[in-house]
């Protein structure tokens, strides 16, 4: 595909409710969207950046300038298949996040041409993939029982509480006696402990978790791996697996039991693709999961989820949980507290234009020369 013009788009999507996890509370989305212009259709990427940089680096005002003035000038006027485009960006370091937007759109821009879905592209062995729930930091136990009975009756099979100190075995206690042995619970500290809490967070093992993910900062791979070795609750790596490499350092040092498999966080569908098939040979399990995606990113990571060595439940939700316009059709809940995953060409989702235009509050056009 000729890349004949990348067009940049920030936009702000309200949030149906506001969302705390141990990073800050948000509540509108601010989020980039990539458009492909090619030589064929139109492709789209999202770029999983958030408003500020408390999750990973990359934070959404950085990532337009850097994908405007860095990255998108590098693929102008160049033939790529999408599956390239990443290497492509090689000699600029890091930004994972904004460089799999890039991907995404001219990969979406091809598939769509090829009439393949990124699923099948990709090696998707489902068709569905269990939703989960994130639930954010409340700090008020009737209000997450509330908020616990809503996403249980609305069919989400596995609920995962973010966590912080101060608000971790008591809510997590409250949780499992309020919804019995049926609903599967992870638990999410946005890496807010440290080395020295891993004897307070035993105390979590009592209550069958499904996952502990991120309990120590990004960085701190050593301490995960103490962690992974001290706790029975299995230790899950998000924040710190930035990249393929930081994959095989996590695996090589033992340092989870599992890997939160998020494309944008890795820096592309690509590299999501060997961070799968390395955390597989290794025997270390997989989980999906989500950025408060719009319907764009959220159809990828349904892809990434279809994956075969994918099997535990994330907290991949329907879209209307999150945000009241989206600008794809919503992706909602089916049968069974599952989610389809997206089988026509590309993405396998139509972008609503006019709601892309009217939540659009900058916009930059960059055409090959
Ligand atoms: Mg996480």
């Amino acid at each position: 595909m000729r890349v004949e013009a990348l067009e940049l788009r920030r936009l702000r999507l309200p949030l149906v409710v506001p969302f705390t996890a141990a990073h800050g509370t948000t509540a509108v989305r601010d989020v980039v969207l990539v458009r492909a212009r090619t030589d064929g259709p139109d492709g789209w990427g999202e770029c999983g950046a958030q408003h500020e940089p408390t999750y990973t680096a990359e934070h959404t005002a950085g990532a337009f300038a850097v994908l405007r003035d860095h990255l998108a000038p590098r693929l102008l006027g160049r033939a790529l298949a999408g599956d390239d485009v990443v290497a492509a960006l090689d000699d600029v370091r890091g930004h994972p996040m904004a460089k799999a937007a890039l991907e995404q759109a001219v990969l979406d821009a091809r598939l769509r041409r090829d009439g393949t879905s990124l699923a099948a592209w990709l090696g998707a062995a489902r068709t569905a993939v269990p939703a989960g729930v994130a639930v954010g930091v409340m700090g008020d136990l009737d209000r997450l029982l509330q908020a616990v009975d809503a996403y249980v009756g609305a069919g989400y099979r596995r609920l995962k509480l973010k966590i912080a100190p101060g608000w971790d075995v008591a809510p997590v206690e409250a949780v499992r006696a309020h919804v019995g042995a049926g609903v599967e619970l992870a638990v999410d500290a946005n890496g807010a402990y440290r080395r020295d809490d891993v004897d307070h967070l035993r105390a979590l093992d009592a209550y069958d978790l499904q996952l502990l993910e991120q309990p120590l900062p990004p960085d701190d791979l050593v301490g995960a791996a103490l962690a992974t070795a001290r706790l029975v609750t299995p230790v899950g790596l998000d924040e710190s697996v930035g990249s393929v490499g930081e994959a095989e350092t996590a695996l090589a040092l033992r340092a989870c039991d599992v890997v939160v498999l998020k494309a944008a966080r890795v820096g592309g569908l690509v590299a999501a693709r060997r961070v799968h098939d390395l955390c597989v040979a290794a025997g270390v399990g997989l989980c999906p999961g989500g950025l408060l995606e719009t319907g764009v990113g959220r159809a990828a990571a349904l892809a990434v989820a279809a994956l075969p060595g994918v099997r535990l439940t994330g907290d991949l939700s329907a879209s209307d949980r999150y945000v009241a316009r989206d600008v794809t059709a919503p992706l909602r809940l089916a049968e069974g507290g599952v989610l389809a995953v997206p089988d026509g060409p590309g993405l396998g989702v139509d972008l609503d234009l006019e709601a892309v235009e009217e939540l659009t509050v900058e916009l930059v056009e960059l055409v090959a020369g």
